[in-house]
C-alpha cells in the first residue's frame, strides 16, 4: 500500500514537472515567438540575411518595397531615392529603415498563425508617408545635404521624411564607404542627427520669457547691432534699433535674446529645452530619435547668451523640433509622431499626446510665428499658406556656410501640417530652407 502511494506521488510529481515545463514553453512562446520568427536564422522569411517577404506601401498603397523573388523597391527612381532612409536599403545599412524596424509586421507574424499567410506574401505595412510629398521634398533639396520632415500636427502622422545624401537602393553605388559624396549616407538626418539649431532655438527662449518675464510684452529692447555680454561681443546681422518682444523674434535679434537668456538663467533655459522635448529621445513607432543637447553655461557669461540663441553647444534633432512646432499648433499638446497606420482603416484613432506647454504660451508663440512671416519672411514667398514659422541660420564655424533651418506649421483647411527643413551649409534659413518647405507644402495643397 505504501509502495503504491509512493509511486502515485512520483507520477504526480512527473506530471507536475511536465505541466510546469509546458507552461514555461507557452509563456516563452507568447513573449518571444515574434522574435524567434523574425530572427535572421529563420530561412522561411530570410534570404542571405535579407528579409524575403512582406510589402511596404505609402499611405495611398503605392508600393515602396516588396519581395518578388528578390527585393524590389518603388517603380519610380526619384521615389526610391527620396524614400531610401524611411524604407531602408538592400544591405541593411540604414538601421532605422522600415524594412528593419517593422520586420515582424512585414513577416506577418501573429500569435495564432505564426508566420503563415494565405498568399505566402507576408504582411503588408502601410507607412503614413505620401509618395508625392516624398518626391517634392527630394526635388526641392536638389542634391544638397539635409532633411525634410513633415507631419500632420493633429494625428502625428509623418507624411514626408527625406534625408540627403541618398542613393537608388536598387542600384547602390559601388564605393559608398569611401566616396566623400556619400559620407554619412546611411544616417536618416531627420531622426538620427542633431544639428546646431541657430535661431529656431529662440522659440525655446521665447517660451521661457513668456512664462517667466512678467512685463515681456511691455518692454522695449534696444539693439545697436552688437552688445558686450559676459565680456564678449554678441552680434546681430545688422543694427535692429528699438524692438518689441515680437519684433525681436521676427528680426531674430541675437542681442535681445542673449540678454533675455542671461536674465532667465541657464537652469531655466535647460528646463525648457528638456520639457519642450529637445534634449530627449522620442519614439516613432519604436524607432528612437537622436537626443539633442543643451549645456548650462556659467551665469552672466557670453556662452549663456549664445546658448539662448541656439549656438554655443546646442544641438537639436529635426524630428524633436517638428514635435515642438506641432505642440504650438495644437495649443500645447505634442502628438506622438508615427510612421505606420494604426487601427482599422477609416477609423479615427486619436493619437496620444503629451502636454509640453500651457495653452496660452502656445497661442502667443503661434501669434509671433505668424508675425515672423508677415514682417520678415514675406507672405508672398509662401502663396496661399496660412503659415507660422521660425527660421534659423546656424553658424557652424570653419569658414563654412551656416546651416539653414525653417520650421513651423500651416493651418490651411484639411492640411494641418507641421514641418522642419534643414539644408546643411545652405546659407540663410528663411530663403534656402524656406524655399524647400514652401515647395513641399505647395505640393501638399495641390491635391
Ligand atoms: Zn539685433
Amino acid at each position: 500500500m505504501i509502495r503504491i502511494k509512493r509511486r502515485a506521488v512520483s507520477v504526480l510529481l512527473l506530471v507536475a514537472l511536465l505541466m510546469g515545463g509546458l507552461c514555461l514553453y507557452i509563456a516563452r512562446f507568447v513573449s518571444s515567438g515574434e522574435k524567434w520568427a523574425s530572427s535572421v536564422v529563420n530561412r522561411a522569411v530570410f534570404s542571405d540575411g535579407m528579409l524575403a517577404t512582406g510589402t511596404l506601401t505609402d499611405r495611398n498603397g503605392v508600393v515602396l518595397a516588396a519581395w518578388r523573388e528578390g527585393r524590389v523597391f518603388a517603380d519610380d527612381e526619384r521615389l526610391r531615392r527620396a524614400s531610401m532612409h524611411a524604407v531602408g536599403d538592400m544591405s541593411g545599412g540604414v538601421g532605422t529603415g522600415a524594412l528593419t524596424s517593422f520586420r515582424s509586421r512585414l513577416i506577418g507574424y501573429d500569435f495564432i498563425n505564426g508566420i503563415y499567410s494565405r498568399e505566402g506574401t507576408g504582411g503588408e505595412v502601410a507607412l503614413t508617408l505620401d509618395s508625392r510629398l516624398q518626391t517634392a521634398a527630394y526635388d526641392a533639396l536638389a542634391g544638397r545635404r539635409g532633411c525634410v520632415i513633415v507631419s500632420d500636427w493633429l494625428t502625428g502622422d509623418i507624411v514626408c521624411m527625406v534625408s540627403s545624401p541618398t542613393f537608388d537602393p536598387e542600384n547602390p553605388p559601388a564605393d559608398v564607404e569611401n566616396d566623400p559624396r556619400y559620407e554619412g549616407v546611411y544616417i536618416n538626418r531627420a531622426i538620427s542627427a542633431a544639428y546646431i539649431p541657430g535661431s529656431v532655438f529662440k522659440l525655446v527662449t521665447a517660451a521661457a520669457a513668456i512664462e517667466n518675464v512678467g512685463d515681456i510684452y511691455e518692454r522695449v529692447f534696444e539693439c545697436e547691432g552688437s552688445a558686450i555680454i559676459g565680456g564678449e561681443a554678441v552680434t546681430c546681422t545688422e543694427r535692429h534699433g528699438s524692438l518689441t518682444f515680437e519684433d525681436a523674434l521676427a528680426v531674430s535679434c541675437n542681442v535681445t535674446f542673449a540678454k533675455l537668456s542671461l536674465e532667465l538663467g541657464a537652469d531655466t533655459l535647460a528646463r525648457y529645452a528638456e520639457s519642450l522635448g529637445l534634449t530627449r529621445r522620442h519614439s516613432i513607432d519604436g524607432i528612437s530619435t537622436a537626443r539633442g543637447r543643451f549645456d548650462e553655461a556659467e551665469d552672466g557669461s557670453a556662452d549663456l547668451g549664445w546658448s539662448g540663441v541656439g549656438q554655443y553647444n546646442d544641438t537639436v534633432c529635426p524630428a524633436a523640433m517638428l514635435r515642438l512646432v506641432s505642440a504650438i499648433a495644437n495649443g500645447g499638446g505634442a502628438p506622438r509622431l508615427r510612421l505606420t497606420e494604426r487601427g482599422a482603416p477609416g477609423k479615427f484613432m486619436p493619437a496620444a499626446s503629451e502636454r509640453v506647454m500651457d495653452k496660452e504660451t502656445a497661442r502667443r508663440l503661434a501669434l509671433m510665428m505668424s508675425y515672423n512671416v508677415e514682417r520678415t519672411y514675406g507672405a508672398g514667398n509662401f502663396p496661399n499658406l496660412e503659415l507660422y514659422a521660425k527660421s534659423g541660420t546656424a553658424e557652424v564655424g570653419g569658414g563654412e556656410q551656416p546651416h539653414a533651418w525653417f520650421t513651423g506649421f500651416i493651418t490651411n483647411e484639411g492640411h494641418p501640417f507641421a514641418f522642419t527643413v534643414v539644408v546643411e551649409n545652405g546659407g540663410s534659413g528663411a530663403s534656402a530652407a524656406g524655399a524647400v518647405a514652401n515647395a513641399v507644402l505647395q505640393a501638399a495643397l495641390d491635391e
